[in-house]
């Protein structure tokens, strides 16, 4: 069965926007973004399998299939953080393609202490890799053409989230740290309100173009155009 919607955002990023009955995250893939045979860049592979017994890593095989992104292809994965639908299917990506992992340097202190216990809360086994290296505040070169992706360490929903945003097309992937008209959860071991509100704040300042979140809470799943995203958050640091 296949739950995600593709979604062709730019010549070189799809999303894999969830549409399933049970929980699992928005998936995007940055195609022939990295130089060498295994050029795709996956960011949030999500669940292996979730509540609902969904196959949330075969149902995002299977779009990536239609659009002819091979899994075996992936380079890197970026986690936004390592909760168990964004991160579970990670292990399993990487026997199949080799790709290196990155993620903060506090979202992995976090994933290798605090976080595993999640998995167990949640009766899942966690993923085990090691990341290639850490993602920091700024930019991030991709192989070719210089692709520039910088990161917002943005902390709150869980300690060491991460924001992407691609200045060139002015894309904000976000993972859980804001959604359309609502905001990540903070109740979760390490999470902190008062952080989120200040990652909030710092987002909030980019200039906007799509805002691909990490779950949907309208239907098409990616926000689009500079003045829906710029009410959008202006009414979450009303109402949260
Ligand atoms: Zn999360």
């Amino acid at each position: 069965m296949q739950y995600h919607k593709s979604v062709r955002l730019l010549n070189d990023l799809y999303c894999y926007i969830w549409s399933g009955m049970g929980n699992n995250c928005n998936t995007c893939v940055l195609t022939d973004v990295l130089k060498g045979d295994k050029p795709h860049v996956m960011i949030d592979p999500g669940h292996l399998t979730n509540e609902a017994d969904e196959d949330c890593i075969g149902s995002l095989t299977e779009a990536m299939i239609t659009d002819k992104v091979q899994m075996k292809d992936i380079g890197l994965i970026i986690n936004t953080h390592s909760h168990p639908d964004h991160c579970q299917s990670v292990e399993e990506i990487v026997n199949l393609s080799g790709a290196a992992v990155t993620m903060s340097e506090e979202e992995d202190a976090f994933r290798t202490t605090v976080g595993e216990r999640m998995y167990s809360m949640f009766g899942m086994k966690a993923p085990k890799f090691k990341p290639a290296f850490f993602l920091k505040e700024g930019d991030v070169k991709l192989g070719k053409d210089d692709f520039n992706l910088q990161v917002f360490l943005c902390p709150g929903h869980s300690p060491g989230s991460v924001c992407l945003y691609l200045p060139d097309s002015k894309v904000l992937i976000t993972g859980d740290v804001v959604f359309y008209m609502s905001v990540g959860r903070t109740d979760f071991p390490g999470g902190s309100t008062s952080l989120l509100k200040h990652s909030i704040e710092r987002i909030s300042k980019l200039d906007v173009e799509f805002l691909v979140p990490g779950h949907n809470t309208e239907p098409n799943g990616v926000m689009r155009g500079r003045e829906l995203i710029k009410r959008n958050f202006q009414a979450v640091r009303t109402f949260f």
